[in-house]
């Protein structure tokens, strides 16, 4: 195959920076990326953002399928191309952001994520999938190199946030490589690693997911507050109401909830929802 950066040359492809078009050509690390994703023969996958195919193209070789995701139709010349002869790949000109996940996954079945994520939008995709996804087996993602260390936190220290507590609910967040920018065409001012949650359900079993969610907003309110005080705020109860909300969650009085880790956060979702506070 011509080098990727030739044929986007050759279709007077112009990259647009606001959808975090930075894309990979190296071989020997596109393979890695599909080894880190635990893709195999019976593997279907699902790519958000195909870009100028190169993942794509790796993917297909050692997946059963591969649906690819991708929000800018300019490239669809540049993707006939680099992925002419791939019959196992379907190509996708939507926005991920907009697009039916429930109806997708009836089309999918089981599936993997494997994806160079659009630096713009990667939390909210990744959100999707821990909040929406029915199907998915698990997710690796290339990601900023901070965004990483904020997913695979540990409770208690500083990069330790909501989205940390979500990801803990469907698996453990573990950084499979470091990618330096180099990598990339263009280059982007950061470095990346590629960060893979296997899901597993019941992990932390919860009474309610969505009441998990409420914990989670409620702990991480105002980092600065005590969990106390972000209870008091966030469902509008007296002190007194609050501190027999931890006191039945096993939760020391005066903790802030950085510091809970999702087992902690669990137990306050369960004591949350038994009280009809959170549904
Ligand atoms: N997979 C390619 C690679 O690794 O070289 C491209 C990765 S590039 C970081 C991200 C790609 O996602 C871009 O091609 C961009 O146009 C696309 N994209 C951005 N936002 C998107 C969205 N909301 N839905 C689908 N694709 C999107």
């Amino acid at each position: 195959m011509e080098e990727i950066k030739t044929i986007l040359l050759k279709h007077g492809f112009t990259f647009k920076k606001q959808y975090g078009q930075n894309f990979l050509t190296d071989g020997n690390l596109l393979d890695a990326i599909v080894r880190d994703g635990g893709v195999g023969a019976d593997t279907t996958v699902l790519e958000i953002g195909a870009g100028a195919g190169a993942l794509t193209r790796a993917l297909s070789a050692q997946a059963k399928k591969v649906v690819a995701l991708e929000i800018d139709k300019s490239l669809q010349p540049v993707l006939a191309e680099t992925l002419a002869g791939c019959e196992n790949v379907e190509v996708v000109f939507r926005d991920f952001m907009k697009e039916d996940l429930p109806a997708l996954e009836a089309e999918l079945g089981s599936y993997r994520v494997v994806a160079n994520l659009p630096y713009y939008v990667t939390t909210p995709v990744l959100m999707r999938f821990l909040e929406e996804a029915k199907a998915c087996e698990g997710v690796t993602v290339m990601v900023q190199e901070e965004v990483a260390a904020r997913f695979t936190a540990k409770a208690g220290t500083p990069d330790y946030g909501a989205v940390t507590a979500a990801i803990a609910l469907r698996g453990e967040a573990q950084i499979t490589r470091k990618v330096p920018r180099t990598m990339f065409y263009p280059r982007p001012n950061v470095d990346s690693a590629v960060v893979r949650i296997d899901f597993e359900a019941g992990r932390i079993p919860v009474r309610s997911e969505s009441a998990y969610r409420a914990a989670v907003r409620c702990a991480f309110l105002s980092r600065r507050k005590t969990l106390e005080n972000n209870l008091v705020n966030a469902f509008r109860i007296s002190r007194e109401q609050a501190k027999k909300v931890l006191h039945e969650a096993g939760i020391a009085d005066m903790v802030r909830g950085e510091t809970l880790p999702p087992e902690a956060l669990a137990r306050l979702a369960d004591v949350l929802f038994e009280a009809g506070m959170a549904r």
